[in-house]
């Protein structure tokens, strides 16, 4: 039985914005990164999950262009894209 373990996270692509939840690219034996545009996609941290999902592509994309900061903020969806 094997025990590596498979870990999804949620790339996106900072071209078009599309999001994609693939196998970390850091694991070992896992596969490469992912591909959108001809360019390898962006590794996106959980906080940035959080705040990316919450826009749309068009916003997502200019998002990630100004560096996709993010903050902490009350409510339900705690992290917000601040640019
Ligand atoms: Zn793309």
């Amino acid at each position: 039985m094997s025990d590596r373990r498979i870990i999804n996270r949620n790339y996106t692509c900072r071209f078009c914005g599309t999001i994609r939840r693939a196998p970390a690219d850091y694991v070992p034996g896992a596969p490469p990164t992912p591909r959108c545009c001809g360019q390898p996609m962006q590794l996106l941290s959980y906080e940035q999950t959080v705040a990316a999902t919450q826009l749309s592509e068009v916003a997502r994309k200019a998002w990630l262009d100004a560096g996709g900061d993010v903050a902490k903020r009350g409510g339900k969806h705690h992290w917000k894209a601040v640019w």
